[in-house]
């Protein structure tokens, strides 16, 4: 209090209800050389040292008033009670009896308004300061949590482009997983984001993703399909593993700015059934959902099951009922490997060859050991047994279906034709399991006939041609007139080898090698 008196100097203007203490000589000599300045009057002023004691006070000077910042702020904020009384004189008054300014200043420092306006602007700044903080750690784990899944959409992207299987036996097995983990090894946050429960890498996700993918390709060729004129259509139908009726459709269409033809595979379908409404109503529906109008169809192509070609109810009469534009195509490749079926089937010495050579094929392919011997005694009598890819699988299995593989499987069973006699004879005087061994024999018997290696190789000159058309016609950049075209060549070769000539070139052409392979007999081999 002593601190106080001494700078309470007596104002007898302002000040008359208070006793004024006499000035001592040493307390004029303080005040003169600080801030404690004196009007003419003797008045007393507003003291800058004072806010050290009480760091709220701010002196208005115009005014000639001090109020308390905090009081103000919180007045200003409205964060008073509105029922409570506020110590106005450090509010919107001001104070300026400064001889009583130390006291009243303490006083208004344990006033309750003043702790109530400390603590709520205290309550509001922290307030302010702890929301900053968590936008900013929002912000942070959306960064993260983007990145995380642009990470995740590109990887899933990679093995979709490449035909990678996703997902192993469990969750955290399989390509999908193992690529991640991989990734995360450059990306630090990805493998924190990994670690996480819900980390967006289910099978679920990693599903719909692939949809919105698919979606997207999908998209982009529908864009390309609307701008062309017209379209073609081609769907076929077969069952899956699960017993599912399966359609695949594919447009053809031209490029409007490029003005080449593309042919696109939209997708495969489920369809109730495999009857020719059934399947009719899968294909308006998906053409309806793509918006693939049917006034620009200009042909459609199945092939000839009844359900998909039949004259009257089958899926190319209800769409030609629909579009009358539209002509229907019987598949050509489809056309040409049932014609060589049939030919095939007609000609007995083509057809017991070419299930010799099947059956030879499958004996070989499913054993490894059979495999190994095979290689082992081809390797003996210098027989390459390398394919074009420098693969050691050299013995091809007839494709059940389709014709153009066939030829490259009857070439290589050519070449090694005598290898795989010797090999047969080998297993069969090898311990084994009876029936094999009787059927491995019988095979040996007949392929040591001559007339079995003519059939094939007849076989091989009548139908290596026809194999090179049905590959042309399979691909992309077939015309209609170009498929016409392609198959007049075929005639035309195919009738200038229906001489006796060239029949006795082939002729000689596999006494030659009978005589080499066969006519010979030949000796069993020593077994060390
Ligand atoms: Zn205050």
């Amino acid at each position: 209090m002593t601190d106080i008196s001494r700078e309470n100097v007596s104002c007898p203007d302002e000040n008359h209800d208070t006793p004024t203490p006499a000035l001592s000589e040493s307390e004029t000599a303080s005040a003169s050389t600080s801030e404690f300045s004196r009007n003419k009057q003797r008045k007393r002023k507003y003291l800058t040292s004072w806010e050290n004691k009480w760091p709220w006070l701010v002196y208005d000077q115009d005014a000639d008033v001090a109020r308390c910042q905090m009081c103000v702020k919180a007045e200003e904020l409205k964060l008073f009670k509105a029922e409570k009384r506020h110590d106005d004189a450090f509010i919107s008054r001001g104070f300026s009896q400064w001889t009583k300014g130390p006291d009243r200043f303490a006083a208004h420092e344990r006033a309750t308004c003043h702790h109530e306006a400390v603590s709520n602007v205290a309550v509001l700044e922290d307030g302010h300061s702890v929301t900053a903080k968590l936008n900013a750690q929002i912000a942070e784990g959306q960064a993260a949590a983007r990145e995380a899944l642009t990470i995740i959409f590109t990887s899933l992207h990679y093995l979709a482009c490449q035909n990678i299987a996703v997902r192993g036996h469990r969750h955290d097995d399989g390509n999908f997983a193992e690529l991640l983990k991989l990734r995360s090894e450059d990306k630090p946050s990805l493998r924190q984001w990994l670690a996480k429960r819900n980390n967006w890498t289910s099978d679920i996700i990693q599903n719909e993703i692939l949809e919105m993918l698919a979606h997207d390709v999908q998209r982009q060729i529908v864009s390309d399909i609307e701008k062309s004129p017209y379209i073609g259509l081609i769907a076929d139908s077969t069952t899956d593993s699960d017993g599912l009726e399966q359609l695949s459709i594919s447009i053809r269409y031209l490029h409007a700015e490029t003005l080449v033809i593309h042919e696109a595979f939209l997708g495969m379908y489920n369809s109730s059934s495999s009857t020719a409404d059934a399947l009719t109503n899968a294909i308006k529906d998906v053409l309806l959902r793509l918006g693939i109008p049917f006034s620009k169809l200009c042909g459609h192509s199945f092939d000839g099951a009844s359900n998909m070609s039949g004259r009257l109810y089958g899926v190319q009469a209800q769409i030609k009922a629909m579009q009358p534009k539209s002509m229907f195509v019987h598949c050509v490749n489809h056309s040409l490997d049932l014609a060589l079926q049939e030919t095939a089937s007609d000609i007995a010495v083509v057809r017991n060859s070419l299930a010799i050579v099947r059956d030879c094929a499958n004996i070989f392919r499913e054993s490894a050991k059979r495999k190994q011997k095979l290689k082992q005694i081809a390797d003996d009598i210098s027989v390459s047994t390398e394919t074009e890819s420098g693969q050691s699988t050299f013995l091809l299995s007839l494709c059940p279906t389709r014709w153009c593989v066939r030829s490259r499987a009857i070439t290589r069973m050519l070449k090694c034709w005598k290898a795989i006699l010797l090999a047969m004879e080998e297993l069969v005087s090898e311990s084994g399991r009876g029936d094999m061994k009787s059927k491995i024999d019988g095979l040996r018997k007949q392929m040591s006939k001559a007339n079995t290696y003519c059939g094939v190789l007849l076989r091989q000159g009548l139908f290596g041609p026809c194999e090179d058309l049905a590959t042309a016609l399979q691909s992309e950049k077939t015309t209609a007139t170009g498929a016409l075209h392609a198959a007049g060549v075929l005639l035309n070769h195919l009738e200038r080898i229906r001489h006796e000539d060239e029949f006795d070139h082939l002729y000689n052409q596999s006494e030659l090698d009978a005589a080499v392979l066969l006519m010979r007999p030949v000796l069993p081999r020593r077994l060390s």
